[in-house]
């Protein structure tokens, strides 16, 4: 439990609870018992690539402390023999589940976003970070697009040293690309 512990705040006895999620259409359920043990950004490429995302944020949890309370017989698993790494997903939604690693038996990792609730963890680390994409969104000041309600963007800078501190992977994009 040492670890635990370095890994996060403390957390209160009393505060234990469970905290719910779904899957986009719903069919699937899922439920930890917070605190979770810990919760990370993941730059990846597998995970970017599952998520479809420029990286996915997970909350671990301890197995024994993580439950499906809907929706088993809608689950499906991908399992990548190369890595010994095995994702679930909604069948019908096909929203991220479950992601676990055979070297880490004991615990499964879930997408912070499946959460509406506290989950007891702060996502303070980072796991591949050295696979940051230039094209991640890092909080650069935005502005309304004139035209589009609803729509904000980034206006290109002036100082051309600013992409130059950008991790570049691949080609440079910009604008929608
Ligand atoms: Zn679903």
């Amino acid at each position: 439990m040492r670890k635990a512990a370095i890994l996060g705040k403390p957390w209160e006895a009393s505060e234990t609870t469970a905290v719910a999620g779904q899957c986009l259409c719903g069919a699937v359920e899922i439920e930890i018992d917070a605190p979770a043990r810990w919760a990370w950004h993941d730059h990846s490429s597998a995970t970017r690539r599952v998520h479809g995302a420029a990286y996915a944020t997970y909350v671990g949890s301890w197995r024994r402390r993580f439950r499906v309370t809907r929706g088993q017989a809608d689950i499906t698993r991908f399992k990548d023999e190369a890595t010994g790494t095995t994702r679930s997903f909604c069948a019908r939604c096909g929203t991220p589940l479950v992601y676990e690693r055979a070297r880490s038996a004991h615990m499964v990792n879930i997408p912070r976003a499946l959460f509406t609730g506290r989950t007891g963890r702060e996502p303070r680390y980072h796991v591949a970070i050295d696979q940051l994409q230039d094209w991640t969104y890092l909080g650069e000041p935005l502005v309304p697009l004139k035209g589009f309600p609803g729509v904000v963007w980034e206006r290109p800078t002036r100082n051309p040293t600013r992409n130059s501190t950008r991790k570049k992977r691949g080609p440079s994009s910009g604008g929608w690309s």
